[in-house]
């Protein structure tokens, strides 16, 4: 347990994200009172049940009243109407933050809705997993994952330090970017790989049709582990896309003459260039290893540990 950082945090949206920060805040004793919100009413009687919170509000302006940190944890689309709800009845002086998996487009939808004299520093937890829901959330989500805070025109010097100690607390590391770099840079290792997941699932799942069950059968490793992905919140990921879209479009084109190259290596039987990108690529998940951003044992894809997928 640490010295409270805040007197009082809201957290509105308590899925996989809240739900581990309101429990990481807890086990920290980061706060002295939380108060949680989300608009699903079951949600809000689960979040009850598994003590996320020492208060539950049933409207994002009552539980954001006093607080001194707000955290918006909401699919991206939705963070324009939790902050409209909650801008006349924010503390002056209060901070808010949010972890949306896009950047720019969260910052045009919630900085003209926060009233002067508060702070806005945008956010972005790079940790989940492919569950969601008050039940996926566990406290050690962020341990030792990044934490990528961009700053916007409400963002003052304090917020950003007080956001980077509450992110820190929480055992993230810290990286400031700028919201478009942030999203050109999340397009290519989160967003594009999202969606092969959900394309190849996808056509899998119609050639299911013609081989009756074969694909699920016979599923190896390769295809389950993009099962994996493609059952990530469908709700989350929609929202994604269209918020980053010029960003995944500008990716999705670079790894589309990327894909032809390969496809004509292969009709050409052009074994040194695969070989070549094969090495290449093998020394990326060297690398990934080596940061600590993933282990080398195999799991054969279960049971998944923490922080593995990222929005
Ligand atoms: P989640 O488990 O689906 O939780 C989102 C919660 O927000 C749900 O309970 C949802 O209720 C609720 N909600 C939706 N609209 C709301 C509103 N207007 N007011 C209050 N609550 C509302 O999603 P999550 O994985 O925690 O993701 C939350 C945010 O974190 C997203 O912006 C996502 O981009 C970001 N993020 C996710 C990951 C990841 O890997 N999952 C990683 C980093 C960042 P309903 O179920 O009724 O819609």
């Amino acid at each position: 347990m640490t010295e409270p950082l805040f007197n009082r945090i809201a957290i509105l949206g308590l899925g996989l994200i809240g739900s581990s920060i309101a429990l990481a805040v807890r086990r920290g004793g980061l706060a002295e009172t939380v108060v949680g919100y989300d608009k699903d009413a079951q949600v809000r009687a689960k979040a009850e049940e598994l003590a996320l919170a020492d208060r539950v509000r049933k409207s994002a302006a009552a539980a954001v009243e006093g607080a001194d940190l707000i955290v918006i944890a909401v699919p991206v689309r939705a963070s324009a109407d939790v902050a409209r709800e909650i801008s006349e009845h924010l503390k002056p002086g209060a901070v808010v933050t949010d972890v949306g998996s896009v950047k720019s487009s969260v910052i045009c939808d919630v900085l003209p809705e926060i009233p002067d004299g508060v702070a806005f520093v945008p956010g972005h937890p790079i940790a989940g997993t492919e569950q969601s829901g008050p039940e996926a959330g566990f406290p050690e989500l962020f341990e030792g994952r990044w934490c990528i805070l961009t700053r916007c025109e409400k963002s003052t010097d304090r917020a950003m330090e007080q956001v980077t100690a509450f992110w820190r607390a929480m055992g993230a590391d810290i990286d400031i970017m700028d919201p478009e770099h942030h999203d050109l840079v999340l397009a290519i290792t989160s967003h594009v790989p999202h969606l092969i997941a959900y394309n190849i699932v996808g056509t899998a799942a119609d050639l299911e049709k013609v081989t009756e069950s074969e694909v699920v059968k016979f599923s190896a490793s390769g295809f389950r582990d993009f099962t994996r992905i493609a059952a990530s919140d469908p709700i989350m990921w929609r929202d994604i896309f269209l918020s980053n879209k010029g960003a995944v479009l500008e990716m999705l084109g670079r790894f589309s003459e990327d894909l032809a190259a390969l496809q004509r290596a292969i009709r050409w039987e052009d074994g040194p260039a695969l070989q070549e990108l094969f090495t290449r690529t093998r020394e990326i998940r060297r690398e990934i290893i080596e940061a600590g951003q993933e282990t080398a044992a195999p799991d054969f894809g279960r049971p998944h540990g923490s922080g593995d997928e990222a929005g």
